[in-house]
C-alpha cells in the first residue's frame, strides 16, 4: 500500500476528528483527488484503524460513513471490530459499538498521534516490493555467500516489515548451477510467519528434483528487501539447514523409494494375506526406505545383474534412477531380523528386477540371472 496516500488519509481523518465531524466515503475520496474510489477505501481505512489499535488508540476509521446511513461500512463492524477483540459482533450491537467508538475518537487527543508520526517518518520505509531489484540481484548472483554450491534454495519475502494487511506472500526459487529449476509460492491472509514453511517447501522442491542430493551441495538463502543490513540476503546457517534436511528426510526417501516397493509387494502377496502385507509395509516402510537409500549409497546406481547405468544412456534424466531388490525375500524375514543394506540389498535395473521375480514361486539370485544373460549373449 502507498504509504504517502495512507498518511494523507490519516491526516484528513485526524482533522475531522479534531472538529468532531464525520466524513463521508465520497468526500474522503474526493479529498485525496479520487486516487482511491469510495468503495475501495475499505482497505486503507482498515489499515489505518489497525495501526491505531496496535497503539491502543481508538479506531479512526469509525468516522468515515456512508452518505445514506451515516454509519461506517460493514467492514468496520466485522474486520476492524474483530481486530479490537470483538469477534462476530452481533448486528444488534453495531449501533452501540459505533457510538462508543465514535465518541472515543472525537474525545481523543490526536496531537500526540501526529507528533508520534512525525518522529517516525525519518525512517523512510520502502513501500513496494521490487521484483526488478530482486531480478538484478539474481543476475549478479549476490545470493552466493561463502562457498558456492550446486543448488540454491532461495526464499523471497514479498512484503515489507511495515505491511500490516495481508495476504502475505513468500516465494521460493530453486536454482541448479544458477539456472532456475522450479519455484513455488506460499500465501497467508493473516500470518506473516511464513519463513519456516517456505524453507520446508523449498527443500521439498529440491527433493522432488533430486532426492539423492547431498546436504553439502545445498545453500539456502533468504531475500528480504528491507533487511536492516547492507545486503538483503541472509544465509541459512549450516546447522539449521541440516536439521531441516533431517526433518524432511522421509519426504526425500519417499521420492526415491516408491515404485520398487510395488514389485516386492507383489512377491510377498503370495505369502501374506492382503491385510498382513499392508500391516507389514505400514510398520516397516520408513525403516526400509532408509535401508534402500543406504543400499544406493553402498552399491551405487548400477544394475548388479547387467551393469546398466541409467545416467549413461538417459543423461541427467536417468541420474539416480535404480531399484532395490531384497536378496532374501521379505517374506522370509520376521520382525526380529534387521536388514543389512550391504548384504541383504542389491541395486538392479527394472528389467532385471522383474526377471528376478518372474517366477512367482522362486526368486532368482543375482548370480543365477547373471548366468542366464551371459549364456544368451
Ligand atoms: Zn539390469
Ligand atoms: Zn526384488
Amino acid at each position: 500500500m502507498n504509504e504517502k496516500l495512507l498518511n494523507r488519509i490519516e491526516e484528513i481523518l485526524v482533522l475531522s476528528a479534531n472538529k468532531n465531524e464525520l466524513i463521508e466515503y465520497g468526500r474522503l475520496s474526493r479529498e485525496i483527488g479520487g486516487l482511491i474510489s469510495p468503495i475501495k477505501l475499505n482497505e486503507p481505512l482498515g489499515e489505518i484503524s489497525l495501526r491505531c489499535i496496535k497503539k491502543n488508540f481508538p479506531p479512526l476509521s469509525v468516522i468515515v460513513v456512508n452518505q445514506q446511513t451515516q454509519r461506517p461500512g460493514e467492514g468496520f463492524f466485522t474486520w476492524v471490530a474483530s481486530q479490537m477483540g470483538y469477534k462476530n459482533l452481533p448486528q444488534s450491537e453495531w449501533e452501540d459499538f459505533f457510538i462508543k467508538q465514535k465518541e472515543a475518537v472525537f474525545s481523543w487527543d490526536w496531537n500526540e498521534y501526529i507528533e508520534n508520526k512525525a518522529s517516525n517518518s525519518g525512517s523512510k520505509a520502502v513501500n513496494i516490493f521490487s521484483i526488478e531489484d530482486l531480478n538484478n540481484r539474481l543476475l549478479d548472483k549476490s545470493y552466493v555467500i561463502g562457498e558456492e554450491t550446486r543448488y540454491y534454495i532461495l526464499t523471497i519475502k514479498k512484503f515489507l516489515e511495515t505491511t500490516s494487511i495481508g495476504p502475505y506472500q513468500y516465494h521460493m526459487i530453486l536454482l541448479e548451477n544458477h539456472q532456475k529449476i522450479s519455484e513455488g509460492t506460499l500465501e497467508d491472509e493473516n500470518s506473516k510467519q511464513l519463513l519456516t514453511p517456505s524453507k520446508k517447501k523449498g527443500l521439498e522442491l529440491l527433493f522432488k528434483h533430486n532426492p539423492m542430493v547431498h546436504i553439502h551441495d545445498i545453500s539456502m538463502v533468504h531475500y528480504k528487501q528491507d533487511r536492516q543490513k547492507n545486503s538483503p540476503w541472509a544465509k541459512e546457517p549450516a546447522s539449521s539447514l541440516r536439521s531441516l534436511y533431517n526433518e524432511l528426510e522421509n519426504t526425500r526417501l519417499r521420492n526415491i523409494v516408491d515404485h520398487d516397493v510395488e514389485i516386492e509387494k507383489q512377491q510377498d502377496a503370495t505369502n501374506y494375506k492382503d491385510g498382513e502385507v499392508k500391516q507389514y509395509y505400514g510398520n516397516r516402510y520408513e525403516r526400509k526406505a532408509k535401508n534402500r537409500l543406504k543400499a544406493i549409497e553402498i552399491h551405487g546406481t548400477i544394475c548388479a545383474v547387467c551393469g546398466f547405468k541409467f545416467e549413461e544412456v538417459y543423461g541427467e534424466l536417468g541420474r539416480d534412477f535404480i531399484e532395490i531388490h531384497h536378496v532374501r525375500p521379505l517374506s522370509t524375514l520376521n520382525e526380529a531380523v534387521e536388514v543389512d543394506p550391504a548384504k541383504d540389498l542389491v541395486t538392479v535395473c527394472p528389467n532385471c528386477h522383474r526377471m528376478l521375480h518372474r517366477n512367482r514361486n522362486k526368486v532368482l539370485s543375482v548370480e543365477e540371472l547373471k548366468k542366464i544373460i551371459q549364456f544368451d549373449s
